[in-house]
């Protein structure tokens, strides 16, 4: 779509937005064909045709009055919202955000124990604490790397083996699930 958008004969960009338009308003985007058509004055002021986009802000602005809000405080919160959106999860504060995923690849009784090896879905830090849970079982405040190799014999990172502190416990976990290591706090 975006390869055959045509482009403006006024501007040159490409018309995305009312590409089904594009003959209708003379091969133009429809601000385009607004301002070389309709649009009398100042390009920056409001004109008296009924789709002029200034004229629109002018009411909604007045209508915002109306209700009691302040339009320019309008905006101002939807700028901040967007800042924060943009400025959302990274690595630093997701161990704090969202709980950390792993895909459960063994379930390995040994000596005991039941291991579980499972493999980070997404880089995210975390720490194990008492009560800890993975996927809602109750797991040893403390993990191992195993030395796994990927397929091309390099080690895999992001591959870690839980302890569970209840051996029977590994009847509630499935090879090949995603589950969630939780806080205690969070369980
Ligand atoms: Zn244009
Ligand atoms: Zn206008």
């Amino acid at each position: 779509m975006d390869r055959s958008a045509p482009a403006c004969v006024r501007c040159g960009k490409p018309v995305l937005a009312n590409r089904q338009q594009y003959v209708l308003f003379e091969q133009r985007h429809w601000l385009c064909f607004h301002l070389d058509f309709e649009h009398q004055g100042d390009p920056d002021e409001p004109c008296s045709d009924p789709g002029c986009p200034w004229f629109h802000l002018d009411v909604f602005k007045a209508e915002l009055r109306r209700r009691g809000a302040d339009p320019d405080a309008v905006v101002a919160a939807a700028v901040q919202s967007r800042y924060a959106e943009a400025h959302r999860p990274t690595k630093a504060t997701t161990q704090r955000m969202a709980a950390p995923r792993f895909e459960v690849e063994q379930i390995l009784p040994f000596q005991g124990e039941v291991y579980i090896i499972a493999r980070l879905r997404e880089p995210a830090g975390f720490r194990l604490e008492p009560g800890c849970t993975l996927g809602g079982v109750t797991i040893r405040p403390w993990l191992t790397q195993p030395r796994a190799l990927g397929i091309s014999g390099e080690p895999r990172l992001d591959v870690y083996a839980f302890v569970l502190a209840d051996a029977a416990d590994a009847a509630r976990l499935s090879e090949g699930t995603e589950v969630e290591l939780s806080e205690p706090s969070a369980v």
